[in-house]
């Protein structure tokens, strides 16, 4: 396996710095801002991200988690149909700007069975997307108002995005296979 380092602790935390300032000025603060982030990793990155803002703004915006696993977990294959299992929103949906948060955006089904999700649930005011990483490949309509790093990559290879709350270490790595 061919590995190349993408992000280290350092660039991670400047990308979520600089993602923390723009959600801060393209909502005009956090008032009526809720975070949610996609299991696994989109999770520590929205409570990361709630944490800088609250830093920031001096309020902390809540952080709700969506469930969302996809049929195949060979991510080098696309046309995967993803399965929202549950969601722990602790706010209501009505009236709220949902940024919702994740680590990699790819071909962006995932992010679409998210909005139906959301979307069921209450009538947010609007909805955006924040992610580490964009690594291309999409085969909806759908992009990030919010990105870390595009990475073009090939359908071989797979971004390992590693987080020292979750993992050992804190880095973002290109794989190849
Ligand atoms: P999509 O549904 O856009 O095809 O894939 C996005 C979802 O699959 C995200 O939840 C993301 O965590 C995961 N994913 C897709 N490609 C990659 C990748 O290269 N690396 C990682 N870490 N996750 C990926
Ligand atoms: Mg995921």
């Amino acid at each position: 396996v061919e590995k190349t380092t993408l992000m280290d602790a350092q660039g991670i935390q400047r990308a979520l710095t600089r993602i923390a300032h723009e959600i801060i000025e393209k909502n005009k603060g956090v008032q009526a801002v809720a975070l949610v982030g996609i299991r696994t990793r989109g999770v520590p990155l929205a409570i990361r991200l709630a944490e800088i803002i609250e830093k920031i703004e001096g309020r902390r915006p809540p952080v709700g988690v969506l469930d969302i696993t996809l049929y195949r977990d060979d991510l080098s294959t696309l046309s995967h149909q993803p399965i929202v299992h549950e969601t722990k929103l602790p706010f209501v949906l009505d009236d709220v700007k949902i940024i919702l948060v994740d680590d990699v955006l790819f071909t962006g089904r995932t992010v679409r069975a998210a909005l139906d999700a959301l979307i069921d649930i209450g009538r947010p005011t609007s909805i955006q997307l924040a992610v580490l990483i964009d690594r291309g490949h999409r085969e909806l309509p759908i992009r990030a108002d919010y990105v870390g790093k595009n990475v073009p990559t090939s359908k071989r290879e797979v971004v390992s995005v590693q987080l020292a709350s979750v993992d050992s270490i804190e880095q973002v790595v290109l794989q190849e296979f």
